[in-house]
């Protein structure tokens, strides 16, 4: 008989050059468990979805009282299905004005396709515009506007109209012009390996897409839900973005996703005679009330207030002469070594000694920590002590 590991190497359809192939047994909180017992401290929390820990109890808890009521019923949006419209209610809560209706999806890139598909439709203009290092999902209209040429390459032709700016670069903005239906932006860089463009930045940006007839999209599905010190990170720059995308930490763990507007933009995606975006499984209800839940536990013990406190001891424990820099926004944080290949052993290693952290899809030298943001200080040092070991012995 073959074990999992075979059958993961021999079955499983493979995304990765590198597979960790760690295997998982149980989560809980921040921690990971192999089926030998293991403890493996995560640092990357799947990359931006345990914002509120593994197996949190109220997830999971809300989880079970839905799968006793009913799983799927009927495509989205036909329905009144209770936990959609409580999940739309409590997003609603956390947006400003005008933005209070919400469109519910499976995933990250499904939200950018609906975000992107929803402004075509709005402006009736072609164009879109996105910035370099940018990533916003996998599948056709989401790869378009991520901004990386390799990761694109092999796949034209994509989307035409695609302009790329510079993330950060005020001048750039002069691209933005009246054939723009939108410029998508992550709000904090994440796969770029964190970068922060700042508030007179997102001004500039915000009164640009104005005065252009554009809508601003705001990619927050690796920032937003608590990461970085505000339940939004956009709301560190004091903007009103047209349209706000969401998925990853949204579910607590169970896939869903969101684009977020307001009714008068929403609303053209229903007028006659072409719908504009349909989805099966769009907000399960399962995933939604796990959602529900997540941003309950976020708000009510007020998570991301606590973010840069325990980024600064990170940065404060991590310090080491191979350590170049160190950037965050609240608990996105990325350590920037000199290479790849100082950076890969000093991984492995440290995932040998139970810590689990990686790198970034366009920035391969740089160290993510990402933790559940229930993460604390003694935690935060072991996995410091880990971290400094392995760069010592690696
Ligand atoms: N946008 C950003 C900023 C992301 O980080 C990701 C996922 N890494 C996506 C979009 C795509 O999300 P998904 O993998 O759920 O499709």
């Amino acid at each position: 008989m073959l074990s999992n590991r075979q059958l993961f190497q021999q079955h499983l359809a493979q995304t990765s050059e590198f597979p960790l192939m760690t295997e998982v047994e149980k989560a809980e909180g921040i921690y990971l468990y192999t089926p030998e017992g293991k403890r493996i401290i995560d640092l990357i929390s799947g990359i931006g979805v345990s914002n509120i820990g593994h197996r949190h109890p109220k997830v999971v808890a809300a989880i079970k009282a839905q799968v006793d009521k009913y799983l799927h019923v009927m495509v989205y949006g036909e329905f009144v299905e209770s936990p959609q419209v409580k999940l739309a209610k409590a997003l609603s809560d956390t947006l400003p004005a005008p933005l209070d209706n919400i469109f519910l999806v499976n995933s990250g890139s499904e939200a950018v396709e609906g975000a992107l598909k929803l402004a075509k439709r709005f402006t009736g203009k072609p164009n879109l515009v996105s910035c370099f290092s940018s990533y916003h999902g996998s599948s056709h209209g989401a790869l378009s506007v991520t901004g990386d040429e390799g990761f694109k390459q092999k796949f034209r032709p994509l989307l035409p109209g695609v302009r790329h700016i510079t993330f950060g670069h005020i001048p750039d903005l002069n691209v933005i012009d009246e054939y723009t239906a939108a410029v998508i932006i992550e709000t904090v860089q994440g796969e770029a390996g964190v970068k922060s463009a700042g508030r007179e930045y997102f001004k500039a940006l915000r009164q640009r897409c104005t005065e252009a007839g554009a809508l601003l999209i705001l990619d927050e599905i690796q920032c937003g839900f608590g990461r970085t010190g505000s339940f939004w990170a956009f709301e560190q720059y004091d903007i009103v973005p047209d349209i706000v995308v969401a998925a990853k930490g949204m579910g607590g763990g169970m896939p869903i996703g969101a684009f977020m507007s307001s009714k008068k933009v929403m609303h053209v995606l229903t007028d006659n005679p072409v719908l504009g975006h349909i989805t099966t499984f769009g907000g399960h209800p399962v995933s939604a009330a796990a959602s529900l839940a997540t941003l309950e536990v976020i708000q009510e013990q007020k998570l991301f207030a606590q973010a840069e406190n325990k980024a600064m001891l990170f940065k404060k424990l991590l310090k080491h002469p191979f350590i170049r820099e160190i950037r965050n926004n609240g608990l996105m944080m990325a350590v920037q070594f000199e290479s790849f290949d100082i950076l890969k052993p000093i991984l492995d290693l440290c995932l040998e000694r139970g810590v689990l952290s990686d790198w970034f899809l366009f920035n391969n030298s740089a160290m993510r920590i990402a933790p559940p943001l229930t993460i604390d200080t003694r935690e935060i040092g072991e996995a410091c002590d880990i971290i400094l070991g392995a760069i010592k012995d690696a």
